[in-house]
């Protein structure tokens, strides 16, 4: 079985790590996410810390990770609610899963400036929120949407082409990587970024 492999860099990231590790259920991380300033250009450029969305049931079937926050995201708060989100969901819907049943989040809970890459010390710091996440929703099954949060999960080596379209064992968790709806945008409608978007998310679907 694989261990997680995310970045550990600096104090920043212990701090997080050792605040997020005390949050005895997810109202509560969310609160004191909420006011993390451990990235110092993120924390002044922001307009939210996305914590992520949850199932009222607090037990989700899925728990989806993206890589960071985009202008819509930043702007209301909420992941997965621009383009991306609205080609996710429209996959979720088409492979028989409901995203009320989902978790969503992401490895930076952050909007990078112009929407750049998060960098690896953002990454590292930002982890211990994901960590205890995926902790406090028992989270069982796993799809990380992306080659930076299917790093986060299967390595810095990871090639996104090699390890999709079957899930990895990791930490006990089953974890998928695919490709990120942006990708699928990019791409168009009968590129292959979306059509492995969509088979994979059959596959998770049919999987018990
Ligand atoms: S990206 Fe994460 S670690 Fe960095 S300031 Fe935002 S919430 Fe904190």
């Amino acid at each position: 079985m694989a261990a997680l492999r995310p970045p550990r860099l600096d104090a920043a990231a212990d701090e997080v790590a050792r605040t997020a590790a005390l949050a005895p259920d997810w109202a509560a991380l969310a609160t004191v996410a909420r006011s993390c300033v451990a990235c110092p250009e993120l924390a002044s450029t922001r307009q939210h810390v996305v914590v992520g969305d949850v199932p009222a049931t607090g037990r989700p079937r899925l728990v989806i990770v993206g890589e960071a926050p985009g202008a819509t995201e930043d702007e209301t708060g909420r992941p997965f609610v621009g383009k991306s989100g609205a080609l996710l969901d429209q996959l979720l819907g088409e492979a028989g899963l409901d995203r009320a049943e989902c978790a969503v989040l992401n490895i930076v809970k952050c909007r990078p400036p112009a929407n750049r890459t998060p960098k690896t010390p953002e990454v590292a710091r930002c982890s211990g929120w994901l960590r205890r996440q995926l902790e406090l929703l028992d989270a069982g099954t796993v799809l990380a949407l992306g080659l930076s949060s299917a790093k986060w999960f299967l390595g810095p080596k990871t090639v996104l082409g090699q390890v999709r379209g079957r899930p990895h064992e990791v930490d006990g968790r089953s974890v998928w990587v695919t490709y990120h709806p942006s990708a699928a945008i990019r791409f168009g409608p009968n590129g292959a970024p979306r059509a492995a978007l969509a088979a994979d998310l059959a596959a998770i679907a049919g999987t018990p």
